[in-house]
């Protein structure tokens, strides 16, 4: 497994193994690796290509008083999973190489990027946008693996793809649980013991509301007053957003739902940590 820190490195690689006819398959990640990641490495290993890890946390896509100096970085830990894993190579440049002094280009996507995570972090989108086009420029990937995890960013990746005319594939990679039900993320590691328990309510209420699909509820008001009564009973949790959209424009569904269609998103304080999930309905 070879680390590359450098964009010029990178670049003169990733063009060298296509002359050679070498297939690219990124994950982009933020480290802190856990089996959700690794999931998205076994989809690009099973594709048969040669499979880059990039870890980056992307300043540009945290706010002002969001976590982005405590994001965890156990990068020793990150390299042993990913050569573990059979990844080929890491890319794992500083924010100077990705964003040099004087940066100042951004790409963004105006519409399925507004509502959602969007509404709450405004300059979110913005961040993941700008990184992920600059990525797939310096690692010329024939395809790109992201999680359902993160359903609003996989609607805009995919719609940043075809806008700008990216040839890149997106791979939609299935969201990876603990036995538990909680969706594996690498800010998991924020909670203790009492807020991990609480947390467990975000999964419950998906749960429910799929369970009530699959009974033949279909309104989208009855399915959204069960997820955030669920909710409402734990103390440590605070709602950011419950809402049913589609999984594709992530405009708000209204009346009913159409099964396979819909997505319930939701977002939420346990304290101080923020959490996100979703279940496609
Ligand atoms: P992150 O490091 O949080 O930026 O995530 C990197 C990639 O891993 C994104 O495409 C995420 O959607 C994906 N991912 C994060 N958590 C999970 C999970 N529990 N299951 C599957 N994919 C995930």
């Amino acid at each position: 497994m070879q680390i590359i820190t450098s964009v010029s490195e990178m670049m003169s690689l990733a063009g060298r193994l296509r002359a050679e006819g070498g297939r690219i398959g990124l994950v982009p990640t933020m480290g802190a690796l856990h089996e959700g990641h690794l999931s998205l490495v076994k989809i690009a290993k099973d594709r048969g290509s040669l499979v880059v890890v990039s870890i980056f946390v992307n300043p540009t896509q945290f706010g002002p008083s969001e976590d982005f100096t405590k994001y965890p970085r156990p990068l020793e830990a990150d390299l042993a999973a990913c050569q573990a894993a059979g990844v080929d190579y890491v890319f794992t440049p500083s924010p100077e190489e990705i964003y040099p002094k004087g940066y100042s280009t951004f790409v963004l996507e105006e519409h399925i990027a507004k509502p959602l995570e969007g509404a709450s972090r405004p300059a979110h989108f913005r961040g993941v946008t700008t990184v992920v086009a600059k990525l797939f420029n310096i690692v010329r990937p024939h395809f790109s693996v992201f999680g359902q995890k993160d359903a609003q960013q996989v609607a805009v990746i995919g719609k940043m793809v075809v806008d700008l005319n990216f040839d890149v594939e997106i791979v939609v990679a299935p969201t990876l649980r603990e036995a538990d039900g909680l969706a594996m993320s690498s800010r998991n590691r924020y909670l203790t013991h009492t807020q991990r328990v609480e947390a467990l309510v975000i999964s419950r209420a998906l749960r429910k509301a799929a369970e009530m699909v699959a009974a033949g509820e279909r309104r989208v008001d009855r399915l959204i007053a069960e997820a955030t009564h669920l909710i409402g009973q734990q103390r440590r949790v605070r709602i950011i957003y419950v809402s049913i959209v589609d999984r594709l424009t992530m405009e708000a569904v209204k009346g009913e739902i159409t099964p396979g269609k819909s997505v319930m998103a939701i977002a939420a304080w346990v304290d101080e940590v923020r959490l996100i999930d979703n279940e496609i309905l």
